[in-house]
């Protein structure tokens, strides 16, 4: 892979409205994602492998529990500073991006808001540091889009639970030491469990042959009689809402994180158009090219502005889940399209590991498939808009 030279764009100064720390966050996080993910992503992702290397540089930028407060390990800092380490580690890679998410958001963020003190105690640290790593299981083979049809389920037996059933899709899951599951109780109510690699009847599988997500391990977790103690029942709240508020959170820091891939396959074309001489000129002097280009930043300015206003109302609390879907599905969808058009540019360079785009367009269509599908992300707008549910 060429040497990383990426300049992130800024065509409206949104620096400006950042603040010192929030700068010195994302500029850290800038330069180790250029250090140390930069140099091994193309060949962690050729061969379909999670590079362990960086977990530890991971828990030093913040990426792990960025928001979580420092009591427990995490970085304690605001939604704006979260979204910023999301962008700058998906303009290494999406698949990095993806495990740092699923550890805040999916893993730590559920057992500080619906843990209690003792869970916070055990395990929010050590998630914290990387020490341990998590996965979250609420996708089924039949229960996607649709994740309240679930089947999996437990049973109260005394003195433990007694957990059966399968999910599908797990990131983290082949290397999770712990998982945050959702299943149902005897009632038919969801909740969320810690279930933890050792326990007998426990099991996690790797899905391999994937295009996309290479260098983010993909899994099943499978539950078969799995006696969960009782302590490990999150207790503080139960629902689909438990696992959605979790959702919104992941989908928050997703919408930053589409616009670091997005930024690197803008920043990556605008360099090459400059360098590519066809026709006695360089390739950027054609108008097709910069009609490209200049869609581009038109478009990464539109998702960086929608993207920090969110964080701004997440800041205050404000954020509807509504609002999240909206930038969840438009920020995703602006990085797949610029990354399909960047690759053009580079013409059949741009198919090779020398650049990046290739890999940011295939994770890409991970990203908008994950976390709610980009159809059903429309669905829940029209239903905010006009209260009429056209997808349940
Ligand atoms: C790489 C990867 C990592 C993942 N990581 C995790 C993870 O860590 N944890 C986890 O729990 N899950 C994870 N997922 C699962 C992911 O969230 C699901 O794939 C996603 O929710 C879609 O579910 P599905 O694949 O079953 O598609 P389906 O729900 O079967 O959808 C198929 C198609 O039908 C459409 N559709 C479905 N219902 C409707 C409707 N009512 N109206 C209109 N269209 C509809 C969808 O939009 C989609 O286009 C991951 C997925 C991938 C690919």
């Amino acid at each position: 892979m060429k040497p990383d030279l990426f300049e992130a764009p800024d065509y409206y100064n949104i620096d400006d409205l950042l603040t010192e720390e929030h700068k010195l966050i994302r500029d850290a996080a800038r330069a180790w994602v250029k250090r140390d993910v930069s140099p091994i992503i193309e060949e962690a992702a050729q061969k379909a492998e999670f590079p362990k290397s960086i977990i530890p540089g991971l828990a030093e930028i913040g990426a792990f529990g960025p928001y979580i407060p420092e009591q427990y390990g995490g970085a304690g800092l605001d939604q704006i500073s979260y979204g910023l380490i999301m962008q700058e580690i998906e303009r290494g890679d999406s698949g990095v991006r993806s495990t740092a998410s699923v550890q805040s958001s999916l893993v730590m963020y559920p057992i500080w808001k619906y843990g209690n003190e003792d869970q916070r105690n055990k395990y929010l640290p050590k998630l914290a540091s990387g020490e341990w790593m998590g996965s979250f299981g609420l996708t089924e083979p039949d229960h996607g889009s649709n994740p309240a049809g679930m089947v999996t389920s437990f049973k109260d037996k005394g003195d433990h639970y007694l957990l059966n059933g399968a999910k599908l899709w797990i990131s983290n899951s082949p290397f999770c030491d712990v998982a945050v599951v959702w299943a149902k109780n005897e009632e038919g109510r969801i909740h969320g469990l810690i279930v933890e690699r050792g326990m007998e009847g426990f099991s996690t599988p790797e899905t391999h042959n994937k295009w996309s997500l290479r260098a983010s391990a993909t899994g099943e977790l499978i539950f078969q009689d799995v006696k969960v103690p009782k302590e490990n029942l999150l207790p503080n709240k139960s629902g689909l809402g438990a696992p959605l508020g979790c959702l919104d959170s992941a989908r928050y820091g997703i919408a930053w994180g589409a616009i670091g891939a997005a930024m690197d396959c803008y920043d990556t074309a605008l360099r090459y158009s400059k360098e590519r001489i066809q026709f006695g000129k360089p390739i950027g002097a054609f108008q097709l090219q910069q009609k490209k280009l200049a869609e581009m930043i038109t478009e990464i300015t539109k998702a960086q502005l929608l993207a920090l206003r969110l964080g701004q109302l997440k800041n205050e609390d404000k954020a509807t889940s509504a609002q999240i879907s909206m930038a969840k599905r438009n920020n995703v969808d602006m990085a797949i399209k610029i990354a399909r058009e960047a690759r053009q540019m580079l013409g059949g360079m741009g198919i090779t590991g020398e650049y990046p785009i290739m890999r940011h367009m295939m994770n890409l269509e991970s990203v908008i498939t994950y976390e709610g599908t980009h159809d059903i992300h429309l669905l829940i707008t029209g239903l905010d808009i006009t209260g009429l549910s056209a997808f349940k």
